[in-house]
Formats: C-alpha cells, sequence, structure tokens
C-alpha cells in the first residue's frame, strides 16, 4: 500500500519523467557500474538493466566472446574487459578502465561466481579435494575481496560509492550446494558486513544479495550433473526446456506461489541496492528466494 504523500512525493520526482510506471523511471542516471560475471546469467542481466536505467556499465569476464557481443550490443554505454576475478592484476585493470573511461565508479556488483562438482561423490566431504577448494574460494570469496579492496581505492577519493555482492541462499543453510560452496557463500556474507563496518565511514555501502534457484547455465549444468559420475558438461549450452524443468522445480519449493523466479529479479535487487532508493542500507543480506529459507519448516 502506498501513502498518499508517499504517491505524491514519487509524482513530483517523475516530473517530467517517463512516468508510466515507477521502474520506467531511471534510477541509475549518469552512474558509472562495473559489474564482475556480467557476460551471462544474472550478472548479464542486470548489466541490461543498469543500462536500461541510464548507467554506464564495464562488464568483467572470462568468457570474452560473450562478454564482446553484449557490450556491443549495448554500445555505447557498455565496454568489455577480460578480467578474472581470481587475479589482482585483473581487477586492477578493470576498475582503472571504468576511472580511465568514465571518470570513477559509483557502483560494484561482485557477481562472478562458480559452482564446482556437483557429482554425488564429489559433493561429500569425505572426498574432499583441497585442489577444487581452493579454486573455488579463489573465485568466490578472493575474486569478491579483490573486487571491494579496488573498488574501494577509487571511491573513497570521491566520498561514497555502492557495492554489492552476490552470496546465495546456500550462504544462509546448508545443504543447498557442494560443501566448498556453502562456505565461500557463507563468506561472502561475513565480508560483506565487515566491509561495511569499516568502509561505511567513508560513505561507502556494502551489501550482498543472497538468490534462490535460477535457472542459468550454472545452475543448469548443476541440474545436469547432479548424481552423475560424470561431470563433464560444457558451459553456456543451448539449455532448451530444462530451464522450464528447473523453474518449475525451484516454484514448488519456494514457499510463495504464483511466481518464477528469472535472472531479471536477481537484477531488480541489485538495482534497489544500487540506486539511491537505499541510501540508509548498508551491511545488508537480501535474500531473494520466494520465502524458501525463511519458511523451510513452515506447516502452515
Ligand atoms: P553463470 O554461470 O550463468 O554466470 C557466471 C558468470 O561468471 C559467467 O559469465 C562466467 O563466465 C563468470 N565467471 C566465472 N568465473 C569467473 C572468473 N574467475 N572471473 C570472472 N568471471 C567469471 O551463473 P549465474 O547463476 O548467473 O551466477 C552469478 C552469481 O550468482 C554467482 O556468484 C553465483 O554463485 C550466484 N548465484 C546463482 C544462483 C543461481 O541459482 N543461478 C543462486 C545463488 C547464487
Amino acid at each position: 500500500l502506498i501513502s498518499d504523500n508517499t504517491t505524491f512525493q514519487a509524482g513530483v520526482h517523475l516530473m517530467g519523467k517517463d512516468t508510466s510506471s515507477l521502474s520506467s523511471f531511471p534510477r541509475l542516471e549518469g552512474k558509472v557500474a562495473i559489474v564482475t560475471g556480467g557476460a551471462r546469467g544474472i550478472g548479464e542481466a542486470t548489466v541490461r538493466l543498469f543500462v536500461k536505467h541510464g548507467a554506464k556499465v564495464v562488464i568483467g569476464d572470462i568468457e570474452d566472446s560473450l562478454g564482446t557481443a553484449l557490450a556491443d550490443s549495448l554500445a555505447p554505454s557498455t565496454t568489455y574487459v577480460h578480467c578474472d576475478v581470481s587475479i589482482e592484476d585483473d581487477v586492477s585493470k578493470l576498475v582503472d578502465t571504468a576511472v580511465s573511461q568514465h571518470g570513477r565508479v559509483d557502483i560494484l556488483f561482485n557477481n562472478a561466481g562458480i559452482l564446482g562438482s556437483q557429482t554425488k561423490s564429489k559433493k561429500s566431504i569425505l572426498n574432499f579435494d583441497p585442489t577444487e577448494f581452493d579454486q573455488i574460494m579463489s573465485v568466490n570469496v578472493k575474486g569478491m575481496a579483490l573486487g571491494i579492496k579496488h573498488a574501494a581505492r577509487v571511491m573513497i577519493p570521491r566520498g561514497g560509492g555502492c557495492i554489492i555482492s552476490t552470496s546465495s541462499v546456500a550462504g544462509c543453510m546448508g545443504g543447498l550446494g557442494p560443501h566448498t560452496y556453502t562456505a565461500s557463500k557463507h563468506a561472502i556474507v561475513g565480508l560483506t558486513k565487515n566491509t561495511a563496518c569499516e568502509l561505511g565511514r567513508f560513505g561507502i555501502r556494502v551489501n550482498c544479495i543472497s538468490p534462490f534457484g535460477v535457472a542459468t547455465s550454472m545452475l543448469i549444468n548443476a541440474w545436469r550433473s547432479c548424481g552423475d559420475e560424470d561431470d563433464d558438461n560444457e558451459d553456456g549450452m543451448d539449455c532448451g526446456d530444462e530451464v522450464e524443468k528447473m523453474e518449475e522445480f525451484v516454484r514448488g519449493l519456494a514457499n510463495l506461489k504464483g511466481a518464477t523466479l528469472k535472472p531479471k529479479d536477481i537484477a531488480e535487487a541489485a538495482l534497489y541496492l544500487a540506486s539511491d532508493e537505499s541510501k540508509y542500507v548498508s551491511g545488508h543480506n537480501l535474500v531473494v528466494d520466494g520465502g524458501f529459507t525463511s519458511s523451510k519448516n513452515c506447516v502452515g
């Protein structure tokens, strides 16, 4: 319910803009954003939404052909930079490219992540694989910490900014993903809280988002290999009707009925955290899961 006063304020705010709906109000006009893991999936949906809302976006990813094609399709609002988030020089270069092209960085969407093996045997802690552990932690945790470090480096002198990292419902509870992925996503929630505490004094807000199951390549791959001993599926494949099956499965688990979770729904959460509407929100984990984690024991 919107109070009369809120409606009035929104109306004043929107004067001279397209008022067909609140979501068409450009909420990132003039802002400069970096999106890691922006070549596909949740990152791609966020790039598209941020551009729609007036931002200039620099995409960092390792999927060069996908990233370049996306950036070209949204030119001149986007640029693609090859960036492996687990390599500090790459992350530093990504941030410096945004500054040299646009003069500053207002928003970092720290989103690149990997899941690791979903096969039954590899999922067990009894088969803990230190090499895979290092790979996942290096992208999911070190990559996010490097993103925060280098974004803060350029945000502090400008007096503020906004950092959003992608955690997961696997960062809120156990038993949803492989153990190392779960550990890495819990770490992102901790990293968010700690850095929000440290960087708040510089006007930098730090938050994270915890999505539930979104039928991206990551989840479709996991879906295909789950229970299989053969985990050699290719990324970026044509998922066909597996997307629908995955979405149906997720709808069945969510407490909230009638809605289907899409990459754009996570992008909308990122948009809220990136925009001035959330100017007093920091250190928060925004869970986008249709009530799953809060109601898994719901009996009513
Ligand atoms: P995705 O596989 O479609 O996209 C991930 C992107 O990250 C890809 O473009 C990939 O190339 C990129 N990437 C991977 N390793 C990288 C690296 N070292 N450096 C830079 N880029 C790299 O998956 P997605 O579902 O869009 O995942 C995005 C984020 O959302 C991840 O952090 C993931 O853990 C998280 N997440 C996803 C779900 C889901 O259900 N899909 C749920 C919870 C959290």
